[in-house]
């Protein structure tokens, strides 16, 4: 694609205000948080669109009206009195990313235990964690989401599995943080109930009781879940691991998600340390252990799936059974390469999702696509996955993980409006397929991104919140994190030092 990679400017129907054509003219400016990000109608034009469902265009139009893609096409965008016009000349408009994996929470600790294997790295960390509150958890939460909006994201998950008694409630700070950047948010009750006196990876300290953990967990989806279409805010169930939680608790926690009519993720099949743990003492594979609880179903996405049997793959794709894939969390910790490309032609499902920061140091969602193609062709070859292949894992197949490829994952009329600008003019636009240029090298500005027909980020910088504050609330989360740590006697230095 061609054009000049100008900033987008944006106009209202009745045409350009004299002087006003100006780079990311009438965009809220940062500090006015919330101001003018609502256009109930907006056409973006002269853009070119890789929807993921239907032809590519290569010049076109995106028309939006009521947070849903109401028209798209090539050529001339429709007249539409009084709608916010968007100029998207030298852009590629995608669906907006989804983000199936992550631990805000783990803004706060990240750059630790910096080689050590999964299992050295949660010993390290666990009662780091321990130490957290609610306070910890909105400002992390704050600075991970403005940063996966930066990246192009459009709506993430988050597990979150440790909940600290007596330090307020932490599942509804992250949601507050959510509805403060504007992302749509699919937060997971996590829980682990299998300290180490059971047997479990955890120091007993940070698990809660069977009990207390399905009490509060029905509570989080009685609270926050909001099954309507559209929706901005779903809540899933989410025991953390094998090696975690009792098998009890796996029973319980999908006969809950089940009778509520919501959706089940853990972690499962990351590293061979959880292998040689499962066969020790469950006496059979990760996956096996899953099948066996009722844990392998369309209802179901687990994160990472890096060791899977040949049999295992044939078993998530019989079954609906979601991935997330994490490489640059499982590059980083040593944990080995999904077989990602063999899952995708057995016709499993699956997403992409960036991890907790803590393993996975400021790792942008966009930056995943490119990660993931490249591991698969070092592993497999350069056929293994191509960038078209990357970019509907990490629109449409995390879109299917979370049970909203009706929603959201392409751009369709009926859709919802979640969509990316990304900038690929300039230097990228020695590129002729934008595809390529958005996948293939470092990722491109990002010149606008829409949740719900809202923008979230214009011109680079977060619109819904000022971004140097949601920076510094992760940093200062951080030092939160680690003064609260050693409050609890907790020898900060020697924990999370490498
Ligand atoms: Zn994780």
């Amino acid at each position: 694609m061609n054009g000049t990679p100008g900033r987008d400017a944006e106009t209202s129907g009745e045409g350009p205000a004299p002087g006003n054509r100006a780079a990311g003219a009438g965009l809220p400016r940062p500090g006015s948080p919330g101001e003018g990000t609502g256009a109930a109608e907006t056409v973006i034009e002269n853009v070119a669109i890789a929807p993921v469902v239907g032809p590519e265009i290569a010049r076109g139009y995106i028309h939006v009206r009521d947070g849903r893609i109401v028209a798209l096409g090539a050529g001339q965008a429709p007249v539409a009195p009084g709608a916010t016009r968007v100029d998207g000349a030298g852009c590629l408009a995608t669906p907006g990313l989804v983000n199936t994996h992550h631990h805000l929470y783990q803004w706060a600790s990240q750059g630790v235990a910096q080689d050590a294997t999964l299992f050295e790295w949660l010993t390290a960390l666990y009662k780091v964690w321990a130490a957290m509150d609610a306070e910890v958890v909105k400002g992390a939460a704050t600075a991970a989401l403005g940063w996966l909006a930066l990246s192009g994201c459009t709506t993430t998950t988050d597990h979150h599995y440790i909940f600290p008694k007596g330090r307020g409630d932490l599942f509804a700070a992250e949601i507050e943080a959510a509805r403060d950047v504007g992302m749509r948010f699919h937060p997971c009750r996590g829980s682990m109930d299998r300290g180490a006196s059971q047997g479990g990876l955890p120091p007993d300290e940070v698990v809660e009781g069977l009990e207390e953990i399905l009490a509060a967990t029905a509570e989080a989806i009685d609270a926050y879940h909001d099954p309507s279409p559209g929706s901005m805010l779903r809540v899933a169930v989410a025991p953390c691991s094998p090696f975690s939680v009792s098998a009890e608790l796996m029973t319980e926690a999908a006969a809950l998600a089940r009778a509520k009519g919501v959706r089940l993720h853990t972690h499962l099949c990351e590293t061979v340390d959880e292998e040689e743990h499962c066969l020790a003492q469950m006496g059979c594979t990760p996956v096996d252990y899953m099948e066996k609880l009722g844990w392998l179903g369309p209802d179901v996405w687990v994160a990472h799936a890096v060791h899977l049997h040949d049999r295992d793959i044939g078993r998530f794709a019989a079954t609906g059974t979601g991935s997330a894939h994490c490489p640059s969390s499982n590059g980083r910790l040593g944990a080995g390469i999904a077989r990602v490309s063999e899952m995708l032609r057995a016709g499993a499902v699956v997403g992409l999702g960036v991890d907790g920061s803590a393993s996975s140091e400021l790792t942008p969602l966009a930056g995943e696509m490119r990660q993931a193609l490249l591991f698969q062709r070092a592993r497999y070859g350069p056929a293994a996955l191509t960038a078209r292949q990357a970019l509907e894992i990490g629109t449409l197949g995390g879109a299917r993980c979370l049970g909203r490829q009706d929603e959201i994952g392409s751009l369709e009329p009926g859709k919802l409006a979640d969509i990316v600008l990304w900038r690929v003019g300039g230097f990228a636009a020695a590129i002729d397929d934008p595809v390529c240029a958005l996948v293939f090298g470092a990722t491109p500005p990002v010149a606008r991104v829409l949740v719900g027909g809202r923008t979230v980020v214009a011109d680079g910088e977060l619109r819904t919140v000022p971004q140097d504050a949601a920076g510094e609330a992760g940093a200062a989360a951080h030092r939160r994190l680690l003064g609260l740590a050693a409050a609890r006697g907790v020898s900060v230095a020697q924990e999370l030092r490498p």
